[in-house]
């Protein structure tokens, strides 16, 4: 007899991201959908892995990461936020920012908790709070900024909220979150017990002068939250899938006790040649907004005579792309119709909404070489 199944996600299909590369690999498109560099990461970086792989530091690390990974860590985030991190009770290193999330979430929302997530939002948010038996409660931001409207947050929190996941610089918009909102944040929070979220992974990717209002740099907001991060967009190894969770002990310990039943721990050479890299070139974070602020820059000059409309993103390495002047059609038909008939590929934003505005928008990664910006610059041009 066919057992029956009861799918815990009747309602999600592949990721946007997976369907979207695999259809620029099918029509030779230029794949400026899925955000990950064209490019490798530093020499040194590769060639301390494969040292490590040689040497035989191939079995298990230790739980919460190596620790002169997670030494690194700490002294980053002393130096770059102001903020204390013990590296043995505050800083867990996981396979990729993705898991910190899961074990986040997985660890402290339960059945009919709310959880507080800003539309478009990230994929992996909304289908872990229904795993875990909450709700999500979606709050759009408005374009063409999309910043928090944060009487909306003020009338979303309820007894039941237990969680608000903050993601600045925000993908897949690139707006950045600001020193008012971090205070707006703390009357929220104050007196209440909800968590907070802050998916940093694009920490360093912030342009124009700007700062990155990291929840670091709010040792009152830190006693509530997980801060997570991720090497691969750092240091241009998405496929290492390695990133850390920064949070006070008795966070850290519950997170622990879900993430040593998820994967137990990350990839052992990698994480000594990430710790031997962040100690050989502490500098390599400071020089990323200048490296990613040039590649934006390319890919705007390279449009400027296009007809999509552009407002150069604040941070992240997307940029977002309106296309009104262009076409009608839906951004999921638009990214169809680019990536088939156009040979660039790029990614829907109301794929990101509970409810998406009337709106027309693609996102493009710039995370590529100068060849590959103006090659997909020029057949962009053309429409
Ligand atoms: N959060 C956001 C906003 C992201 O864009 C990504 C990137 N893929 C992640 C989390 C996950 O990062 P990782 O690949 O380290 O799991
Ligand atoms: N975060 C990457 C993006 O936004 C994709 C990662 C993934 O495919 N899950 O494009």
């Amino acid at each position: 007899m066919q057992p029956e199944l009861r799918s815990k996600l009747p309602h999600v299909g592949t990721t946007i991201f997976t369907e979207i590369s695999q259809l620029a690999l099918d029509c030779q498109a230029i794949n400026l959908g899925q955000g990950f560099p064209d490019f490798d990461g530093p020499d040194l970086l590769r060639e301390r892995l494969c040292h490590y792989v040689q040497q035989g530091f191939n079995q298990y690390a230790p739980l919460a990461g190596i620790p002169k990974l997670r030494e690194q860590i700490a002294s980053k985030v002393k130096r770059l936020y102001g903020y204390n991190a013990c590296p043995d009770t505050e800083v867990t290193v996981v396979p990729g920012a993705t898991e910190a999330i899961y074990c986040a979430i997985t660890a402290c929302v339960g059945s009919g908790d709310e959880v507080i997530v800003f539309d478009p939002a990230y994929d992996c948010y909304e289908p872990t709070v229904a795993l875990c038996g909450g709700k999500t409660i979606h709050i759009p931001l408005q374009p063409p900024k999309f910043g928090i409207d944060w009487q909306r947050v003020k009338d979303a929190v309820s007894p039941r909220t237990r969680m608000i996941i903050l993601n600045s610089p925000h993908n897949p918009t690139g707006a950045l979150l600001s020193a008012e909102d971090m205070q707006t944040l703390r009357e929220v929070v104050k007196d209440t017990n909800i968590l907070l979220l802050s998916d940093e992974v694009y920490e360093h990717l912030v342009y124009d002068g700007q700062q990155h209002e990291s929840l670091l740099r709010y040792p009152d907001l830190m006693q509530r939250a997980f801060v997570v991060s991720s090497f691969g967009k750092t240091y241009h190894v998405t496929g290492w899938k390695t990133g850390y969770c920064v949070a006070p002990s008795l966070l850290t310990t519950e997170l622990r006790k879900v993430h040593q039943y998820v994967t137990f721990v990350g990839i052992t050479p990698i994480q000594w040649a990430l710790a031997d890299f962040m100690e050989a070139c502490p500098q390599h974070c400071d020089e990323l907004p200048a490296f990613y602020q040039k590649k934006r820059d390319i890919f705007l000059d390279a449009m400027a005579s296009s007809r999509f409309d552009m407002i150069p993103t604040p941070g992240t390495y997307f940029q977002l792309a309106e296309y009104s002047a262009i076409s009608d059609k839906t951004d999921r038909e638009m990214v169809q119709w680019l990536t088939r008939e156009q040979g660039v590929a790029a990614i829907p934003i109301s794929v990101f909404y509970q409810q998406a505005p009337d709106m027309r928008y693609v996102r493009f990664c710039f995370a590529k070489s100068e060849a590959t910006l103006v090659e997909a610059a020029k057949l962009l041009c053309q429409l």
